[in-house]
């Protein structure tokens, strides 16, 4: 909460409207608006740009001291690693895939032929029976889609053991679930609406790493825009035929506003917006839920196998997902994930104690140790960042793309919204965020 901000409200309320009153009056018929963008993610940044090129007065005003949001490319360790979005998940019809060619960014697709699965001891998972264990997997999410007496609002857990009547999952099927699911969507199977949780779209053509780094996409649709770093937003207030946008450091009064902040950031209420704004919101806020995806990069002490990733496939080496070499390294090295409960609570911990679990899994499933002498690792914590509360959203037991509709939904022909929790279809992604960025440009050029 910065509630030095608001105290302040008063004060700066008359350099604001100075500043206002020194904007060049337009001169055609259709006056330029004035636009105030809130969040430099690439929701915010997309629909910034498309409002700029319209020939509007846009400023983006940016809690951090750097554009991107949960695109958070670091080169602390000589080479590129990211801390928030690795891939772009699908080239057909992908609007980012498009930009990033348009750049000239190399994408290289990844893939994810060789899996090696190692149960808890470190031995090797049969190939057959990955196979096998993936078929049966398939089998119970066909069940479970197929159902139509459950009653709504079912989490996917209580939805499994409804369709094995009450049989346990086999281990090497239960792994996979945790491995694909919660590996994927950051949330448990508890905290998921078993209905809604893989009804969303994706796009043809698999995924690719932008070999230049994440970061080169706010940066292309960052150009010549007018951003206001390090300075939190507190409050939108509602005044006469305009909203006032209260932040840290000052006041900025706007015919519009697009909020393109995280969803955790508003699910904790530390941005005030109007009363009467948040109607439906209120109660989809509540269906969705943010997971958490623990992402560690550390060098290691020797190589390692020559497959796609290592699956830690076995109940008792939760909350890990997934390890990835990093060949983009020019030593051993490889990105640990964790996803779900497990993976915020290592995002909690002090991050030794989260590289010290980090080196209990490879020891036990006896891979090379993190090569101490050198002198990096990256951790993220999206879920204890104030600006970010959370990986990204998924519904909640009760949930559905209706809460996503809400959450996207326009306050009148003023206040729009933004952010990878505005789209369904493409929730959690970069390509979903800057869609709805784009969207909500479109409605509010058309108000
Ligand atoms: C670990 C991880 C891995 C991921 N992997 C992938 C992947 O491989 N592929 C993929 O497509 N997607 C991935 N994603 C998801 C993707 O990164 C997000 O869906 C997308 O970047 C969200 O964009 P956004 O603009 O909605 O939100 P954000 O990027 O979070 O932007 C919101 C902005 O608002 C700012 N803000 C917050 N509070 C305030 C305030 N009070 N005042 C002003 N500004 C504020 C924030 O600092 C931020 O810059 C991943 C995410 C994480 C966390």
């Amino acid at each position: 909460m910065l509630p030095d901000g608001r105290r302040r409200r008063l004060v700066l309320a008359l350099a604001a409207l100075a500043a206002v009153a020194a904007c060049p009056q337009p001169l055609n018929a259709r006056p330029a608006r004035r636009i105030l963008v809130l969040g430099a993610g690439i929701a915010g940044l997309a629909a910034a740009r498309r409002i700029a090129d319209a020939g509007h007065h846009v400023t983006v005003v940016e809690a951090r001291t750097r554009i991107g949001g949960r695109i958070d490319t670091t080169r602390s360790a000589g080479f590129v690693i990211e801390r928030g979005a690795g891939w772009i998940h699908g080239l057909t019809d992908n609007p980012l895939a498009a930009l990033a060619k348009r750049a000239g960014l190399t994408l290289r697709r990844t893939s994810y032929a060789r899996p090696l699965a190692l149960d808890a001891s470190g031995g090797t998972i049969a190939p057959e029976r990955l196979a096998a264990a993936e078929d049966q997997m398939t089998a119970l999410l066909e069940r479970i889609d197929a159902r139509t007496d459950s009653p709504a609002g079912v989490s996917l857990a209580k939805a499994i053991m409804q369709a094995q009547h009450g049989k346990a999952v086999p281990a090497v099927v239960s792994s996979l679930l945790r491995l694909e699911i919660t590996g994927d969507l950051g949330a448990d199977l508890e905290d998921l609406d078993a209905g809604s949780f893989d009804e969303d779209a994706a796009f043809g053509g698999g995924d690719h790493w932008i070999t230049e780094g994440y970061d080169r996409i706010p940066a292309l649709l960052a150009k010549g825009l007018d951003i206001r770093l390090g300075e939190p937003v507190v409050e939108v207030a509602e005044r006469g035929d305009g909203l006032d946008v209260i932040t840290a450091a000052g006041l900025y009064s706007a015919d519009q506003v697009v909020v393109a902040l995280p969803l955790g950031v508003l699910k904790a209420g530390d941005v005030m917006l109007p009363g009467a704004s948040l109607g439906p919101r209120r109660q989809a806020m509540e269906r969705i839920g943010l997971g958490t995806l623990f992402k560690l990069a550390v060098p290691l002490a020797g190589g390692l196998p020559d497959v796609d990733v290592i699956l830690p496939a076995d109940p008792a080496l939760a909350p890990w997902t997934g390890l990835y070499p990093l060949r983009q390294a020019p030593a051993p090295a490889m990105m640990l994930i964790a996803g779900g409960r497990g993976a915020r609570a290592l995002e909690q911990m002090p991050v030794d104690a989260a590289l010290a679990a980090a080196s209990a899994l490879l020891s036990r499933l006896r891979l090379p140790a993190i090569d101490r002498s050198k002198a990096w690792h990256v951790a993220s914590n999206w879920s204890t960042d104030p600006f970010t509360q959370g990986s990204y959203s998924h519904p909640l037991p009760g949930g559905s793309a209706k809460d996503y509709a809400a959450l996207a939904q326009p306050y009148g022909k003023r206040l729009f919204f933004a952010g990878e929790h505005c789209l369904f279809a493409h929730h959690a992604t970069v390509h979903g965020a800057m869609m709805s960025g784009a969207a909500a440009a479109r409605a509010l050029l058309a108000a």
